[in-house]
């Protein structure tokens, strides 16, 4: 995710954030009023300094090893409560498709196994 410098015009504090190209202006960060992004060249982004992950305890150091933690303990990066929100209606929708599924297969076999009496009587409720 690329880098960007953001400034407060009133007291000049500067500040660092990571963003998606396309959210880069969206929801800057507050000091004396919302501050704005500086317009500057491209750097390379420079290594994360190490931490020790809030999720397990590890030891992450670099940014290669923090995409692992997250992987490790099944996370993601925030990118913010809408895309969290967007990310939880599709897990739920992933869910409910795959117990529906399951509720079916089950049924299927529920009827498969039971005797042809059984099935015909079943068959006469049905109709
Ligand atoms: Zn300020």
């Amino acid at each position: 995710m690329p880098m960007y410098t953001v400034r407060c015009h009133a007291c000049g504090k500067y500040d660092t954030i990571f963003r998606r190209i396309a959210e880069r202006d969206a929801n800057l960060p507050q000091c004396h009023g919302a501050m704005h992004r500086i317009i500057e060249a491209p750097t390379v982004q420079a290594d994360l300094p190490g931490y020790q992950s809030p999720i397990d305890g590890h030891w992450v150091e670099g940014r290669r090893q923090r995409t692992e933690d997250l992987r490790r303990n099944h996370c993601r990066p925030w990118e913010g409560m809408a895309a969290e929100k967007q990310e939880a209606h599709r897990r739920a929708a992933e869910a409910d498709k795959a117990y529906g599924a399951a509720v079916e297969s089950a049924i299927v076999d529920t009827y498969r196994n039971m005797s042809p009496a059984k099935q015909r009587a079943l068959e006469g409720l049905a109709s």
